[in-house]
């Protein structure tokens, strides 16, 4: 192995909280390497932004692609110094230091990680779903719903998030039609009282959506809801349809080495990113299922750098 491969920090991800933590590692003097990931998990380098077209909530750009605005942090945190690696990290080993990745059969160690690895949104699995991606069909209402203003849309789901969700959109929206699989939601008592007792929002029960409608127009009209009782199909119209089942968290990697919570995310020490093992940190939305939004995640990815640098300096290598 080269020495070249001995890292004192090594950033696993590019999302907003891997390119953060990489822009302050670097700026630290801690020559961070950054494997920015390949396809592991059907995300892809820059994270979930590269998915999406415009973001308007990101301080300081009024309008920006998702793809855009990653690329300027990819380009900041090479030109601060850091060396990035596309490819996915395939196997860890944190159980002694330094720590050791693998990327296939290459292996680095670090004296510090920091996890960034990220969460995937589930979507319904539909091939109108799919098509009208980006185009009213979204899995996150606190950046979409403002582009659907006065105007009707459906929520899916029938957790927390999609009460949540519901309640988001009737703020901004003309009408909320929640589709909800069963008869009774596993949100808790308080989220589904709100939401039955708001006037904008319609709760559809026994019913999936079948169907996305305004594939030819390239953006949602409506959506077809198949009742599971009777199998009887009803239009909705509706601009937008927001997918709120839930997210799967990017920690395949690290089972059985760090500490998770029981909905799968990373567990972290509150108030700071550590994780279970010392050395080890984690930031971004592999261990945050509440805010899940691009500034919340290079946040913590800047908390994570700091924690790793101040950690490596009490430990006196650095
Ligand atoms: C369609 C869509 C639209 C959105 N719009 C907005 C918006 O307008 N505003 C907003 O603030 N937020 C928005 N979000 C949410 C925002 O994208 C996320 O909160 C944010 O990207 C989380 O950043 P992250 O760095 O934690 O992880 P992610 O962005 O999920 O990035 C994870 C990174 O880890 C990498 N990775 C995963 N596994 C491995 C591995 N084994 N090895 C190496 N690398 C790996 C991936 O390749 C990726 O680079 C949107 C999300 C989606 C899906």
């Amino acid at each position: 192995m080269s020495a070249n491969n001995h890292r004192k920090v090594i950033i696993i991800g590019s999302g907003p909280a891997g390119l953060a933590a990489s822009i302050y590692s670097a700026r630290a003097n801690l020559n961070p390497l950054c494997i920015e990931g390949f396809n592991a998990g059907g995300l892809i380098p820059g994270g979930q932004l590269m998915f999406t077209s415009d973001v308007e909530n990101y301080p300081g750009y009024e309008k920006i692609t998702g793809p855009d605005l990653m690329q300027k942090m990819r380009d900041q945190a090479e030109h601060q110094g850091t060396e990035i690696i596309t490819a996915d990290v395939s196997r860890v080993d944190f159980s002694q230091r330094p720590f050791k990745v693998w990327v296939d059969d290459d292996l680095y160690l670090a004296d510090a990680v920091i996890i960034a690895t990220g969460a995937r949104a589930n979507y319904l699995g539909l091939e109108s779903e799919e098509q009208l991606k980006n185009k009213g069909v979204s899995a996150c209402a606190v950046c979409d719903g403002a582009f659907f203003r006065n105007m009707p849309v459906a929520v899916v789901g029938g957790g927390d998030t999609a009460m949540e969700e519901a309640h988001y959109l009737s703020g901004l929206c003309s009408k909320v039609t929640l589709v909800h699989r069963r008869e009774e939601f596993r949100a808790s008592k308080t989220m589904v009282d709100r939401v039955l007792n708001n006037p904008k929002i319609e709760v559809v029960y026994n019913s999936v959506v079948d169907q996305v409608l305004g594939v030819d127009q390239e953006k949602v009209t409506g959506v077809r809801l198949k009742n599971l009782k009777t199998n009887a199909t009803t239009d909705v119209p509706v601009n937008a349809m927001f997918v709120a089942i839930g997210h799967t968290p990017m920690t395949e990697l690290f089972v059985g080495q760090l500490e998770t919570h029981p909905n799968g995310y990373l567990k972290t020490v509150p108030g700071s990113t550590r994780t279970s093992v010392e050395g080890v940190f984690a930031s971004g939305d592999v261990q945050d299922w509440v805010y899940r939004q691009a500034i919340t995640a290079a946040g913590t990815g800047c908390m994570a750098a700091l924690d790793a640098e101040r950690w490596l300096s009490a430990q006196g290598g650095h």
